[in-house]
């Protein structure tokens, strides 16, 4: 935690930055170990350029900040108080550049922060948190593969229950219960189970429709654990499917397995989205993959970076993403595999391990 605040005062140093004012729970959890849900209430992490980090913190959570977090200088504000006069009082005077989470504050926040603060500029400070961020240390990893193994059990589990006639929202409401059952904070996005046709929507939503053999049933589910997502993909055949729908499978297995080969460290992320998307086309299938390969995965279900095509950035050892090729083809069926990998040094480790051939269940 204190090598990461140290990496934000040499960042401060280097780019003429009088302090930093970071408000997103997440980035606070990240910096000092201090989880917390503040909802509306203010909760702020204060860098002055060379000096100690200060935490704001609301009144009730003050016990848990004393203990969870690595900053010892912790002032708190209640409900009648006015937080950003607070905040006004902790902050050096004289601050001519403030460095801001741009992506997360809303306009209401930034208008009260101006009200408070002086600064004359507000400089954004996303680059040097997404540049920590992507590059997994062997605690986080630990975690990510924690969060890995849940949402495994949790599949199998849910697979289990799985016999035509059972609906899409009855297997969500079993997949839900058993993340918990099985030691998650809960899901990292909302989980779903298609059936037949509709999992050829990407996006589409679970509902009442029942389970029917001869159809596709696609899951796509994360959980959150220890503060870390994990996202997995897999789509199952109910009984026997047709020709057709075992031929886009096999183009769906053959390019995830082609990107995860071309994974390792210096190659673009580029050339992993090509390596798929090459194959699905020579399958004769392009038009229906209508999604990019992937993306980051950490304390965030997406974050940074995005695996498309015209993505010329370069891979590096310790970052965490997904590698996700789906062919979706309107009526018949949509299939998407789904695997988180890590680049290591010499290649990638794929963090993901539930069986991919095409499986016959119910
Ligand atoms: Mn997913
Ligand atoms: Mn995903």
């Amino acid at each position: 935690m204190t090598s990461r605040i140290n990496k934000l005062q040499s960042y401060m140093d280097a780019n003429y930055i009088d302090a930093m004012l970071i408000t997103s729970p997440k980035h606070v959890y990240y910096l000092t170990g201090f989880a917390t849900n503040p909802h509306e209430r203010l909760l702020a992490l204060l860098l002055p350029k060379g000096e100690e980090a200060i935490l704001l913190v609301p009144a009730l959570d003050f016990a848990e900040a004393q203990t969870e977090s690595s900053v010892s200088k912790i002032y708190t504000h209640s409900d009648t108080d006015n937080a950003f006069e607070i905040l006004s009082t902790l902050l050096p005077s004289g601050i001519n550049n403030l460095g801001v989470e741009k992506e997360d504050l809303t306009v209401r926040r930034f208008e009260s922060i101006c009200d408070a603060v002086s600064a004359s500029n507000f400089v954004d400070i996303g680059l040097p948190l997404r540049e920590m961020r992507v590059i997994k240390t062997p605690d986080e990893i630990v975690r990510m593969k924690h969060a890995v193994h849940i949402v495994e059990e949790v599949l199998r589990a849910g697979v289990a229950k799985v016999k035509p006639g059972v609906t899409e929202i009855e297997i969500v409401a079993e997949l839900e219960y058993q993340m918990k059952k099985l030691g998650a904070q809960g899901p990292s996005f909302d989980t779903m189970v298609l059936s037949g046709p509709k999992s050829a929507l990407p996006h589409g939503k679970p509902d009442q429709r029942k389970v029917k053999e001869g159809e596709l049933l696609l899951f796509d589910l994360g959980v959150y654990a220890d503060g870390y997502a994990s996202d997995i993909t897999r789509t199952f055949a109910v009984g026997e499917v047709s020709d057709e729908i075992k031929n886009i499978y096999g183009a769906v297995l053959n390019a995830n397995l082609l990107a995860i080969e071309a994974t390792r460290p210096d190659v673009t992320f580029g050339s992993l989205d090509r390596a798929a998307r090459e194959s699905i086309e020579a399958a004769g299938y392009g038009p229906y993959f209508n999604h990019r390969l992937g993306h980051g995965l950490g304390m965030d279900i997406h974050e940074y970076p995005s695996i498309h095509g015209r993505n010329e950035e370069r891979l590096l050892e310790g970052m965490i993403f997904t590698i996700e090729p789906g062919i979706y083809v309107p009526s018949v069926g949509g299939v998407r595999i789904e695997d988180d990998v890590l680049v290591t040094s010499d290649g990638v480790e794929v963090l993901t391990s539930f069986p991919k051939h095409l499986t016959v269940i119910g």
